[in-house]
């Protein structure tokens, strides 16, 4: 599952060139390769898809245990349906691929590359649903979409093909559906504790809004350069699709009703975000929960011991095993420094070494990824292999928590906006003018209002950072990928 990189170590240092940094990790890592013959369409190499996979897996049973279904739609949408919801095609038409020949011949009728799933699946909603006994009906797919972006493509963080989970629900009620957008910010805040990450999690300004939504609720994430970038996402969608797509079911007195609509994702840019939170200058550093392999053991061979260290390796491994560690043996035949690079590079969190030495002293030699410290275990404990997983996980959070704390600072004014919106995440007051929005993101270089806290009512402790009107929004501003 190795692809090895022909120059292995990174050559930058984050705080000379992150953009850089960021690059050489996601292809050194084995996480991505940009390389493939059309822009902006990378390849996921194999340890960023195993990655996925893990956050695959943990999001899929999560939304299983709620109820819902995994189905898969069709890749490609009749133009026809995306012009159904006027806003929603406002919204995508400008990133949409469109297909207008097939075998040779003009078609008909353009068929858009799915840029989000919405319009296809309501219109299969429409005639599926037909009573308030078939409610909430929750569906999701796992796929690809296609969003043909022309800013300038990083991978993950911003390409134009992207994995993700859509997630769709219909309910009889506001109210069900909104509940619902809880219950789905929920689950998204339990892969954000897997992947050791503190989010802030934001109900963006209409401008922001997903295209035909009432309202966004989306999780951002600081990383180290302090620009945030924007992770999962759920939307209020109202009635706004089930009226022109006619989803409508029979009430409990027999009355034609529209339904009230969900829907929500989850995509490969994670992966991105991951990185770029946690990474340090040797490579990725991953939370245990989310690690393909959270340990791998590196045979530390001399002449004429070869066989004595590799008996100890797989007996080492089956024992963690036993206890439920995803660990791997690297018995390929690099360096033992070659191996420690590399899967430093990868971000594994334990190293384990077993050398002759080890052997006579009956212990292994365990290396946590984040700090380098070397802790020596006896082989009569195993057991503390896990237990140091679970110390790297909380550390990796606790730290997660600490840098949003660090880098999130009150602007009661325009000028102290201006001096800190380059430092991070910046709380300050809004009048809610989209006029307001405008300039301070034309005046600060690039600082958006990215929303307001979801669930919980900020009191605002000064006028409007802009135009000095009341403010009705504390608001958090950032810089964003
Ligand atoms: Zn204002």
């Amino acid at each position: 599952m190795i692809i090895v990189s022909e120059e292995l170590g990174i050559t930058v240092k984050r705080e000379d060139d992150f953009s850089k940094w960021y690059l050489e990790v996601v292809r050194k890592g084995d996480f991505i390769d940009q390389r493939s013959p059309v822009k902006g369409f990378d390849v996921i190499l194999p340890w960023g898809y195993a990655v996925w996979e893990m956050i695959q897996s943990k999001f899929d049973s999560l939304i299983k245990e709620k109820g819902v279904k995994n189905a898969y739609f069709p890749l490609v949408i009749p133009e026809r349906l995306l012009k159904k919801e006027e806003e929603h095609l406002r919204g995508f038409r400008a990133e949409t691929m469109m297909i207008t020949e097939a075998g040779g011949e003009k078609l008909e009728e353009k068929l858009a590359v799915r840029p989000t799933s919405e319009t296809i699946m309501y219109y299969m909603f429409s005639l599926w649903i037909r009573s308030y006994k078939d409610l909430p009906f929750k569906i999701n797919q796992w796929c690809n979409v296609v969003r043909h972006d022309t800013k300038i493509t990083r991978p993950f963080l911003r390409g134009r093909e992207f994995l993700w989970q859509e997630g769709h629900t219909a309910h009889s009620t506001r109210e069900d559906a909104e509940e619902w957008i809880s219950t789905v910010v929920g689950m998204y805040k339990k892969i954000y504790d897997d992947l050791a990450t503190e989010p802030l999690v934001l109900v963006r300004p209409k401008s922001d809004t997903f295209a035909g939504a009432d309202f966004s609720v989306v999780f951002d994430t600081i990383v180290q350069d302090r620009k945030v970038s924007q992770g999962p996402g759920t939307h209020m969608l109202g009635q706004h699709f089930s009226r022109p797509f006619g989803i409508q079911y029979l009430d409990e007195k027999g009355k034609k009703q529209h339904v009230w609509q969900t829907s929500w994702g989850l995509s490969t840019r994670q992966l991105g975000i991951l990185i770029a939170h946690h990474g340090d200058d040797q490579g990725a550093v991953l939370p245990p929960a989310v690690a393909p392999y959270q340990a791998v053991i590196v045979p530390i061979v001399f002449k004429g011991k070869e066989k004595q260290v590799m008996d100890e390796c797989r007996k080492t491994e089956e024992k963690l095993k036993e206890l439920g560690v995803r660990v791997y043996t690297d018995d390929r035949g690099y360096t033992a420094g070659f191996k420690f690079n590399e899967w430093e590079l990868r971000g594994v969190p334990l190293r384990i070494e077993i050398g002759p030495k080890d052997i006579e002293n009956k212990e292994i030699t365990c290396v946590k990824r984040t700090d380098g410290k070397k802790v020596k275990i006896s082989t009569k404990e195993p057991g503390r292999v896990s237990v140091m997983l679970e110390e790297i996980q909380k550390e990796l959070h606790e730290k997660s928590r600490k840098m949003l704390r660090d880098n999130m600072h009150d602007a009661k004014d325009f000028v102290e906006l201006k001096n800190v919106c380059d430092r991070g995440v910046t709380r300050t007051n809004w009048c809610g003018s989209e006029k307001c929005e405008r300039n301070i993101k034309a005046e600060t270089g690039g600082a958006e209002i990215r929303g307001t806290l979801y669930g919980r009512g900020e009191k605002t402790f000064a006028d409007c950072v802009y135009c000095g009107d009341p403010a009705r929004h504390v608001v958090y501003i950032a810089k964003a990928y």
